[in-house]
């Protein structure tokens, strides 16, 4: 038995609504991830377009192609969208409605005015142009997941050819009236593909919307989501059991008296007060720092490296910016302040957890000595960390 060319075109239009079903019942599951509904319209969009599609080859009407055309370059365009929003994080259906417009326009007007075969060689190339186009925004999001994007960016590129080899085989025959569908080796080829292609890029695009998803639980799980500073597991993850030397530096900072700011003016103006003073810490961040939010209002800037007596200079610095700035809540402006406890490297390595400790109590006697004031540690348990390993 052979499959003639209308069956296998069924067949890919059946595929296509099956992922499409797919890709929809993945979007209705988190809905946040709108590039899968953008997905879902344009195939669905393409899906429609191959059955209109269908139909011309049985009955070449001028409205099937009409309507075949108008879908598909909808659907392209809306994929092309897709590819743009996966990469960019948003699309305007402006952009997409430009694109289908164009494609739309220069193969509906030879149509309607009699001259299909040249009609054709326009909808092949306006196709290829966007799926070119939708090629390249995976092949610039590589970087996220190199294997399936650029598996999804060649896929696109290959089909792209196989529409740019029809228009190419139509232009070769030189034909401006067909009065029926194309009908060559290259369609059949470009069929093929389509479905080849269609599966391959249907899988990948699964594939990498769960390697989005676990990439995202993870960084979740080491950010902090009021300030979008690493949490406290972060940096024990990081720094836990790590010897830190001379050229290390340890902060700790407590915002004080954050407790009257929220008795006195409620606990989102806390939260705005928290996430001024994280500003303040990015701010003085620099390559190879680590800003955490330890909890509450608590924070760590850990420092890997810094020349010696520096490390209470940045300290210092911040405390100060921290001080200067005027926090508007509601209709009054609110001043806070930080106090500051610094660990400073020793020639003895200590691991983080001691640096922390030590950090610690510069920062109680910082509280004690009256607060808005940083404090070094000056008696850290000289202990050598084999010593420290082997005691605990
Ligand atoms: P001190 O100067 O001694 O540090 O005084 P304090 O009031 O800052 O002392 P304390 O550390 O006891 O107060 C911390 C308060 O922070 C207690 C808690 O209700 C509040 N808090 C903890 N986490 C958050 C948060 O995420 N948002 C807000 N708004 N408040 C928080
Ligand atoms: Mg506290
Ligand atoms: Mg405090």
């Amino acid at each position: 038995m052979t499959l003639d060319y209308n069956s296998l075109l069924l067949a890919l239009g059946v595929s296509a609504a099956c992922l499409a079903v797919t890709l929809m019942g993945s979007w209705l599951v988190r809905r946040a991830e709108t590039v899968l509904l953008t997905a879902t319209v344009g195939l669905v969009l393409v899906v429609g377009g191959i059955f209109v599609y269908s139909a011309y080859v049985n009955r070449p009407q001028v409205v099937f192609a009409i309507g075949s055309f108008v879908l598909f370059h909808a659907g392209f365009a809306t994929i092309w969208g897709a590819g743009k929003q996966f990469l960019t994080g948003h699309v305007s259906i402006a952009a997409i409605a430009i694109r289908a417009l164009a494609a739309m326009a220069v193969s509906i007007l030879p149509m309607l005015s009699g001259y299909d075969g040249l009609a054709f060689i326009a909808d092949n190339l306006a196709i290829a142009l966007l799926l070119f186009a939708t090629a390249r925004q995976y092949w610039l999001a590589r970087a996220e997941a190199p294997a399936p994007l650029l598996g999804i960016a060649a896929l696109y590129t290959l089909t792209a050819v196989s529409f740019l080899l029809c228009a190419a085989v139509l232009v070769a025959d030189g034909k401006l009236v067909l009065g029926k569908a194309p009908s060559n080796w290259a369609e059949d080829l470009s069929l093929a593909i389509c479905i080849a292609g269609m599966t391959g890029i249907g899988a990948l695009s699964l594939a990498l919307h769960q390697w989005r998803l676990a990439a995202r639980h993870r960084l979740e799980a080491i950010t902090d989501p009021l300030t979008g500073l690493l949490n406290r597991r972060a940096v024990f993850d990081e720094y836990g059991t790590r010897p830190m030397g001379t050229t290390a530096a340890v902060i700790v900072f407590d915002i004080d008296h954050f407790k009257s700011v929220n008795d006195r003016y409620g606990h989102a103006a806390g939260d705005r007060v928290i996430t001024v003073f994280a500003d303040e810490l990015t701010a003085h961040c620099r390559p190879g720092d680590t800003a955490a939010r330890l909890g509450g209002e608590e924070f760590a800037l850990v420092l890997k490296e810094i020349m010696p007596g520096r490390a209470e200079l940045t300290a210092e610095r911040i405390r100060r910016a921290f001080e200067a700035r005027e926090i508007p809540i509601d209709s009054e402006v609110l001043k806070c302040t930080v106090s500051v406890g610094v660990a400073p490297g020793r020639s003895t390595p200590l691991d983080f957890d001691a640096m922390l400790s030590a950090a610690d109590k510069a920062l109680y006697a910082a509280k004690r000595g009256g607060r808005n004031r940083v404090e070094l540690a000056g008696h850290l348990r000289a202990v050598p960390l084999e010593a420290s390993r082997t005691a605990s």
